[in-house]
């Protein structure tokens, strides 16, 4: 199997969508975004009074503050941009094009408070499309694929992956997120050899495939996004073991673009996508002190936009922890790679050890096939600070929530690999609810 490229997929076509950009090194990345940070600051300055008054009261009061120094600028949060966004009615404070010339809204799940917009330009669709398809052309989907899509047509950013697929020019297939009928009814009919969906709906259709008929299916290659899961080695290994495919995964952001990471078929982290029109910086997460995005580094992803019409954003703290896996890499490219830890929201602390939920699904994930792979932390206060043992919900197949002995090996797993106590209730399927199609780690229940 040559670099970069599917085991199944026998084409002869170029691995890399942009090379010029996907290979280029590190100086010429930074002179390509540089440029063009110019022209997004002067229009940050002359158009948005979001930034404009944000960058004054910061006492940043320059013509121009190049992209070397671009960390003496503040950092911009999804809060305050909401904000923004509730002070000038629909679109907000940053809304740096006249309204007419927005083309495409997009709204925010509201999962943190009331749900947000975001709008568009024909430009800034069309930028997000080039680096989506930068994206998933970097997971191995190429014109000769046919893709099952559960990602939905929105109101989510998700919802942009439809051009993206034309873009490629791939066969697509579009199905409604967790509409199993049609997603199993379409894979055995054999129109499709790609599956994009949660690592969450992955999941669970391996668990419904381990007693059905797998042969049918010509799926050879699921790609996740949407939710963590997909990096996580005890769920893509199932996955992959069950259904027989290759596990990718993509990751976006709605604030800067919907997918702007994806991971080759090397499985090695996913690269970054948006060179160009994207700068990312990483910070530490305690002190957002700059940190060298290098092998082995973790930190906060932190982004700007280079080429944003509507919404620009700077230095944007996306929430996001992860590690940085390294660059280059066997496919060709030398764009950074990175896996994610978690989210900085889901973060907690038990007696000083900081933990993400995500760790704990790796946990729990050993002990298929008597669990499911979902779980979730129950989360008594609001306080980041938790007092052991920590509750933890996992999800079991019917007729399996009495495993006292269950609950004890996994609290002893939890112990050994994470260093805290844990609380460990068996609940079914049924009982665990939300469909099988996203999995919310971490639920307030006082
Ligand atoms: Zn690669």
């Amino acid at each position: 199997m040559p670099a970069g490229r599917l085991p199944s997929d026998i084409c002869d076509r170029d691995p890399i969508w942009d090379r010029e950009v996907e290979t280029e090194t590190h100086v010429q990345a930074f002179g390509r975004a540089a440029s063009a940070w110019e022209k997004q600051f002067r229009h940050l300055i002359d158009h948005s009074p979001f930034y404009a008054r944000k960058f004054r009261e910061a006492g940043v009061h320059q013509k121009l503050v190049p992209l070397k120094n671009i960390a003496n600028l503040p950092f911009s949060t999804k809060y305050e941009l909401k904000d923004g966004i509730d002070e000038a009615p629909p679109f907000g404070s940053n809304l740096c094009v006249p309204p007419e010339q927005v083309k495409r809204v997009y709204q925010t799940s509201g999962t943190t408070g009331a749900p947000s917009v975001l709008a568009l330009t024909l430009s800034d669709m069309e930028m997000w499309t080039v680096i989506g398809t930068r994206t998933y052309f970097a997971t191995g989907i190429h014109d000769h694929s046919s893709v099952l899509t559960t990602f939905g047509a929105g109101p989510f950013v998700a919802g942009h992956t439809h051009f993206v697929l034309s873009r490629i020019g791939c066969r697509s297939v579009p199905v409604a997120p967790g509409d199993t009928d049609r997603v199993i009814f379409g894979l055995k009919a054999g129109l499709a050899d790609t599956l994009l969906s949660t690592p969450s709906f992955a999941q669970y259709l391996a668990n419904k495939s381990e007693m059905s008929d797998r042969q049918r299916m010509a799926l050879s290659h699921i790609v996740t996004g949407g939710e963590p899961g997909g990096g996580i080695p005890a769920i893509r290994d199932h996955i992959q073991r069950v259904l027989d495919v290759t596990v990718t995964e993509v990751m976006g952001i709605g604030d800067i673009a919907p997918s702007l990471f994806g991971e080759c078929p090397q499985q090695q982290g996913m690269h970054f996508c948006g060179g160009g029109h994207v700068w990312v910086e990483l910070v530490d997460p305690d002190s957002r002190e700059p940190v060298t995005i290098e092998a082995g580094a973790v930190g906060e992803l932190v982004y700007t936009h280079l080429t944003r019409e509507a919404m620009p954003v700077a230095r944007f703290l996306g929430g996001d922890i992860v590690r940085i896996e390294g660059s280059p890499c066997a496919c060709g490219r030398a764009t950074f790679r990175m896996r994610v830890i978690g989210r900085r929201d889901d973060m907690f602390i038990v007696r000083g050890v900081n933990v993400y939920p995500s760790a704990i699904l790796a946990v729990v994930g050993r002990f298929r096939p008597r669990v499911t792979g979902r779980a979730r932390v129950i989360r008594k206060t609001a306080d980041v600070s938790v007092q052991p043992p920590v509750p933890i919900e996992v999800e079991v197949p019917d007729g399996h929530a009495g495993d006292q002995k269950l609950a004890e090996e996994i609290e002893a797993a939890v112990h050994s690999t994470l260093t805290f106590r844990a609380k460990v209730g068996l609940i079914t399927e049924a009982a665990f609810g939300e469909s099988g199609y996203k999995t919310r780690l971490t639920v307030n229940r006082p």
